[in-house]
């Protein structure tokens, strides 16, 4: 109803005021130069839930660039194209505890998540694709889908990113050498994942995205079935243990529900059968993580009893 929904959003904004008024902490990403312009007081949420609802607060239309918010949309459609056991041929499921950009494989020469910029960028080179524009443009496709509107690339970011990425293309190449790169051509799978993380999207996007996992694959507002249950589910396994950089542990104890940020100051998190919630707001910590969306998360986790484990 029009009435819960104003209540809804009245409490979201509420707690975005009380977060902002609480918490300044962190500093915008730079090391990509273009995300160095991003507003640091820019703050918004919204949460879609699997009835198709949509509410929120703040600057939850504000475009920006979704990162690492990409890789769990990636993850699902590789393992929807390919089967989850092909694409763990290639990449492993556990948390590294180490920082995004680390250079490490696991025994196996896998890197050890597809969340981490290695594990990530070996899944974008999973895709199926003829070249990388076509491995591009059916990322761009699933994204879409998960979002239920054609997502369009900030070029002057993707441009910023190719132009400095020397690490992730180092990264590329040890995953090429271990034998875990789907592709010989390291900028086939490089240059498609630069671009998937300059899609630009809102929290409403975020929101719906994750609402489609919580709902099973299948987009609530569009009811378009983007992937299957079992890749939804895979997502969310390696989102509940992996999404969160080097504090998913303190993020599984804290707040408890699978997520992922990206340094763009995005969140996507979800809660499995109910909704999915995106916040934005570009001030990071050390680890890379948004500091007032990790804040406005855990007062929504406490008030609502949003943990997994909370005994609702
Ligand atoms: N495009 C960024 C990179 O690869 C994404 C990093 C992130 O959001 O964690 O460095």
């Amino acid at each position: 109803s029009r009435l819960l929904g104003a209540a809804v959003d009245r409490v979201l904004g509420d707690a975005l005021r009380e977060v902002a008024a609480r918490i300044a902490e962190g500093s915008v990403a730079d090391y990509i130069p273009e995300l160095a312009d991003a507003d640091p007081e820019a703050f918004g949420v919204s949460i879609a839930s699997v009835l198709g609802r949509a509410y929120g607060a703040g600057d939850a239309d504000a475009p920006f660039t979704i990162q690492s918010a990409s890789k769990p949309f990636v993850y699902a459609f590789a393992c929807e194209e390919l089967g989850a056991e092909a694409v763990h041929e290639h990449v492993g499921v556990e948390p590294s505890g180490e920082p995004f950009n680390a250079i490490s494989l696991d025994e196996r020469g896998r890197p050890e998540n597809p969340f981490i910029n290695a594990g990530a960028i070996v899944t974008t080179s999973l895709v199926p694709a003829d070249d990388a524009d076509d491995r591009f443009r059916r990322i761009r496709d699933a994204l879409s889908r998960f979002a239920g509107r054609e997502l369009d690339l900030d070029d002057e970011v993707y441009r910023s990113e190719a132009a400095t990425g020397h690490r992730n293309r180092a990264l590329a190449g040890l995953a090429l050498a271990a034998g875990s790169l789907a592709t010989d051509d390291v900028d086939a799978a490089t240059d498609p994942y630069f671009r998937q993380c300059a899609l630009r999207v809102t929290t409403a996007d975020l929101a719906v995205m994750g609402a489609t996992l919580a709902n099973g694959g299948v987009n609530p507002i569009t009811r378009d079935r983007v992937v299957g249950e079992r890749a939804a589910r895979n997502t969310l396994s390696v989102m509940a243990t992996c999404g969160m950089y080097d504090r998913s542990g303190d993020w599984a104890f804290r707040v408890g529900m699978p997520a992922k940020s990206g340094v763009g100051g995005g969140i996507v998190a979800v809660r499995p059968g109910e909704f999915g919630v995106g916040v934005y707001a570009p001030p990071l910590d050390e680890a890379g993580n948004s500091v007032r969306g990790v804040a406005m998360l855990e007062a929504l986790s406490d008030r609502f009893g949003l943990h997994m484990f909370d005994h609702v």
